[in-house]
């Protein structure tokens, strides 16, 4: 099969015919259709996140059909389409897995990371991590709603907004949460890079009540945040705009170090969280809601073999919306 495989951190990925996997007994083979373009991809290329599987194959938003199935695999036959996350697997017996906090599992298996992942023809999954996804919506439409969707979804939850909501880092997966928190009556109001008017307007073409800069104050206290962009400077700047008791969740696998900031800024029983990763639970509540209503995900195709020019167009904000991969 084709495969983009990063041989050594910080380097351009190498394309390779290399051998099809071969499922294991609670594995299922996947044809990859598309596969999502993540940050966290790219963090894991420039050697932000320790010790990857190497050689490996990035990609956790991964959409293809099922093509085989390991012998204790169950609910799935072959030609059933299929999405691969990033929360690829747990141990099951840790202390965070009994108390059905999988996403905190100390012996995880995130794919794209620690196991093979979609910049590929063909992957594999474990059968019970895998996530069933629903009619109505294109590959390349459903890709973006396995991590970008997924774990914003996780973050908008934590944030449980009663009216307003701010958004820091207008990309792949505010532009997916913002339509959830759309569909349930919230109000958005989108912070992005400062100067960025063309972000400014794709946030209010979605229905952002306001779009501003990082640095900007909106037009009034927010009940909570969520800080997409990995600039750890923007936390002690979202602490400014919150009401009292407001809070400030952080999604973003790595930041930038977090400034200090005077205690009055957190006064007020403000809350500052950040969010790992995802259930299963959460993938069947999310995708249980997008089934719902229409949800739209702005996406920019590359073919795989591009895969290197859809991370640094990610990394320098080239587009709105997500990059997703045709295989
Ligand atoms: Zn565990
Ligand atoms: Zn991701």
């Amino acid at each position: 099969m084709r495969a983009m495989i990063l041989e050594e951190i910080g380097k351009p990925l190498v394309k390779k015919d290399i051998p099809k996997p071969r499922p294991k007994d609670n594995e299922l083979l996947v044809k990859v259709s598309v596969c999502g373009v993540c940050r966290t991809d790219l963090h894991v290329r420039d050697g932000d996140l320790p010790h990857p599987k190497l050689p490996l194959i990035l990609g956790h938003e991964v959409v293809g059909i099922v093509e085989e199935m390991g012998k204790n695999v169950k609910g799935y036959k072959k030609g059933d389409r299929v999405g691969i996350p990033w929360m690829g697997g747990s141990c099951g017996h840790c202390e965070y897995c009994k108390q059905g906090k999988e996403n905190l599992c100390d012996d995880p298996r995130f794919t794209g990371y620690l196991a093979d992942g979609g910049y590929a023809e063909y992957a594999v999954a474990q059968g019970d991590f895998a996530v069933p996804l629903p009619q109505g919506l294109s590959d390349e439409h459903l890709a973006p709603l396995l991590c970008a969707g997924l774990i914003g979804f996780r973050a908008y939850r934590k944030a449980a907004p009663e009216k307003t909501l701010g958004l820091y880092g207008f990309g792949g997966s505010a532009h997916i949460v913002a339509q959830v928190a759309f569909h349930e009556g919230k109000e958005v109001y989108a912070f992005t890079r400062d100067g960025d008017e063309r972000g400014q307007d794709f946030a209010r073409s979605l229905g952002a009540v306001w779009a501003g800069g990082a640095t900007e104050m909106p037009p009034k206290p927010l009940d909570a945040v969520i800080i997409f962009a990995p600039v750890g400077a923007l936390v002690p700047q979202s602490l400014k705009v919150l009401k009292k008791g407001g809070r400030c969740i952080i999604n973003a696998i790595h930041m930038s170090d977090i400034p200090s900031f005077p205690y009055r800024d957190l006064w007020g029983e403000k809350l500052i969280q950040s969010v790992a990763n995802l259930t299963r639970d959460d993938a069947k509540q999310f995708f249980a809601l997008v089934a719902k209503f229409p949800i739209q995900t702005s996406v920019n195709l590359y073919p795989l073999e591009k895969a290197d020019q859809a991370l640094e167009d990610l990394r320098h904000g080239k587009f709105h919306g997500a990059a997703v991969l045709t295989i």
